[in-house]
């Protein structure tokens, strides 16, 4: 590994050891909560993989609702009464943020909730304080334009380095809303990011076959996977985050493939893929449907396996070229 994943390695072992001390200050913690078999936290998160992290930190201690399906584009949810009625109960709400979910002020306004307003004691962003890939310089298109990224990237669980970030971000933001449970959320997230630090070494070994390979996707869903990992993928079918392509892109990309000997066009189940299927039909490429989220209903270890998955199929994309 490079110098720079060198430092971020130092980096996860300096949360982990922040962890330890805090889970070994409060010891009072566990008189209430998950000791009569109940969880005493209902939190919502917005999306499959803040479910599966919020899980992870959370334990026996919190029940969590997803409020969005893994083959839901996350950008673009219908803000549902059903939403608003989950998120009006609920004791805290776990987003991206990063302008990920352009939908859920509605769903937080609609359900009343004002713990998990903008800024609220309730409210825990995931994303606070990530580097951001992709950050949009002043004169490119904004989100009045359609386009969805005015933040820059909010795809960042893709880099596992980030999801240590956002595990602690849940963790503090859990223990903000329930001092009582500091010393398990603390504990929690430790064992979470000692687990990943375990994964990184393998998912290192398995990716060693893309590095410096290119790739085609639809939408800019895996450029912190290709940061993380050494691999590129300089090319996109939209024609910028949240535009659909025109022909005359399209046919940019088509050329790229070309010129770039690109293996596969990676793409998420919920977009539109004949722009794709006519780039592969001229050009011999595969298009890659790559899952996005984990199962909905898993905590870190479906974390784990969706970076396996999708790292897995890449590989096989480039061997079998
Ligand atoms: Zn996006």
């Amino acid at each position: 590994m490079s110098a720079r994943d060198d430092g971020l390695r130092l980096a996860l072992s300096a949360w982990l050891v922040f962890w330890i001390v805090t889970a070994a200050a409060p010891a009072q913690a566990e008189a209430n909560g998950a000791s009569d078999g109940l969880p005493s936290l209902h939190v919502a998160a917005t999306m499959p993989v803040l479910g599966a992290l919020t899980r992870a930190i959370g334990g026996e201690r919190i029940e969590v609702t997803v409020l969005t399906l893994a083959q839901q584009d996350p950008h673009f949810v219908t803000p549902r009464p059903t939403l608003m009625r989950t998120v009006a109960k609920t004791d805290a709400l776990v987003e991206t943020g990063l302008g990920m979910e352009i939908w859920l002020e509605r769903v937080v306004t609609g359900s009343g909730n004002a713990r998990v307003r903008p800024g609220g004691p309730a409210r825990i962003v995931a994303g606070v304080g990530i580097a951001a890939l992709e950050v949009p310089r002043g004169n490119e298109l904004s989100r009045s334009h359609g386009d969805v990224h005015p933040q820059g990237n909010p795809h960042a669980w893709f880099d596992p380095l980030v999801c240590v970030r956002f595990a602690a971000n849940i963790a503090e933001g859990l223990t903000r809303v329930d001092p009582a449970g500091a010393q398990t959320y603390a504990r929690n997230s430790a064992s979470f990011v000692e687990a990943l630090n375990e994964k990184m070494e393998e998912w290192a070994a398995l990716a060693a076959p893309l590095r410096g390979r290119k790739f085609v996707s639809y939408h800019t869903t895996w450029s912190y996977l290709a940061a993380r990992f050494g691999f590129e993928i300089p090319f996109q079918v939209e024609v910028r985050p949240g535009i659909p392509p025109s022909a005359r892109h399209r046919d940019s990309v088509l050329e790229a493939v070309r010129a770039n000997a690109i293996p596969a066009l990676l793409t998420a189940p919920y977009y539109d893929r004949r722009a794709l299927e006519y780039i592969a039909e001229a050009t011999g490429a595969r298009v890659l449907v790559l899952p996005v989220q984990p199962n909905a209903d898993s905590s870190g270890q479906g974390y784990f396996a969706l970076i396996d998955e999708v790292l897995a199929a890449l590989v096989a994309a480039v061997e079998e070229r």
